[in-house]
This record gives C-alpha cells, structure tokens and sequence, in this order.
C-alpha cells in the first residue's frame, strides 16, 4: 500500500506526497496513488452522511489534478434503480473532464467498523474508462491496515473489451465514441 510520501520512486518520477509526477514524451502526467488520505476522505463522508451505529457506505475518489471526490450511495425501495456509493462521484469526475486515478469504497455494518470492500463489477466497468491503471481498495487480510490497492488490470485481467481493442486496455476513446 502506497503512503502519502512513500518515496516509492523510479526513473522519472518524483514522489510529492501522495503525489507522483511522471515526466513523459508529452509532459508531466499527476499519479495520485491510493493512499490512506483517500480511506480518510471515505470515512469522513461516511461518518456525515450516517449516523453513528447506523449501517451506511461512502466512495472517495483521486483525480488526476489532486482533487478527492466523494459519494455515498443512493437507496430505493426498488432496488433495480439504486446506485453503488461510487457512482456519485465517478459521474462527478466526468462531469469534470477529469481522469479518475484510483478509488476506495467502505461499507459499516449496523453497531459495526468500516471496512473496505472491493469495487463491484459494474463500478470495475465504469472505472475502466480511465484505463487498467486506475487503482481500487480491495480487502486484504495480509496488510495491517487490512486493505490494500490493485490496479483495474489487477482485479479484472480478462477485461472483456479488450476484443475491440486488439487485445489491449481499450482507450477513453472507444468508451466515448464506441
Ligand atoms: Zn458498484
């Protein structure tokens, strides 16, 4: 799991706190990392959003200017229209022009502590738009914080678009203008 100033740098990269900025061929490109300020951002919108004891979820998202986003869910009686806690702000990020870079959902059971779950597939689905990069918290029971971050290509290696795309990520491209 990567810290907010790991220093976990290569050749070109220069750690910035939770911030990596990667000089390419066509500029400087910002690597926001999952990072324990974005289960922080998450908690906090949970804990607003919910009352204390009370079950609830909440989504927090990195773009890839620095900004966090956050979401909680939308809950209906029928449950063919309600929404994941992500989708607030994925759609947000969208609505921005701006590229998701990594994301974490918690979840807390009634009387319960928040703990992470993993993107579900339609989340997974949406958050490919911005490539295999796009970092999601999963649950892992070998890390101490008892998460820890993969990357889309990590958690869904035989993403199915792949077939449109030469069996490669496919491109924002073809997610907009397929
Ligand atoms: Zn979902």
């Amino acid at each position: 799991m990567p810290g907010r100033a790991s220093g976990r740098c290569c050749r070109g990269v220069v750690a910035l706190g939770n911030v990596l900025r990667a000089g390419t061929a066509a500029g400087t490109v910002l690597l926001l990392r999952l990072d324990p300020l974005l289960y922080e951002a998450a908690l906090d919108q949970l804990e607003r959003r919910w009352p204390v004891g009370t079950p609830g979820g909440a989504g927090a998202v990195y773009l890839d200017d620095g900004m966090i986003l956050t979401s909680v869910g939308l809950d209906n009686v029928n449950g063919g229209v309600t929404l994941c806690g992500e989708t607030g702000a994925i759609c947000q990020a969208y609505t921005l022009n701006r590229r998701i870079t990594a994301s974490i959902f918690l979840y807390r059971e009634s009387g319960g502590e928040p703990y992470v779950m993993a993107p579900c597939g339609t989340c997974q689905e949406r958050l490919a738009l911005w490539g295999p990069d796009v970092e999601v918290a999963v649950p892992d029971s070998d890390s101490p914080a008892g998460w820890s971050a993969r990357t889309l290509a990590d958690v869904h290696p035989y993403y199915w678009a792949k077939v449109f795309a030469g069996g490669e990520w496919p491109p924002a491209s073809l997610h907009i203008e397929p």
